[in-house]
């Protein structure tokens, strides 16, 4: 198990960026704001982050 808090998308850890808390299928997830746009535009970029998150199509 592992008590350090890094983003799931940069793996830059909360020391270095300010993290924001997500939880998954009860998991505790980090993303930084810089990776904020990726989860929110290109879901599918975190798709093998995420396993089974619904990836949304966009257009
Ligand atoms: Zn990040």
């Amino acid at each position: 198990m592992s008590e350090m808090k890094v983003c799931l998308n940069c793996n830059r850890s909360e020391e270095k960026t300010p993290l924001i808390v997500l939880t998954f299928k009860g998991e505790t997830k980090h993303l930084c704001a810089q990776c904020l746009p990726i989860l929110i535009h290109k879901t599918h970029l975190l798709a093998e982050k995420l396993p089974g998150m619904e990836v949304t199509a966009h257009e």
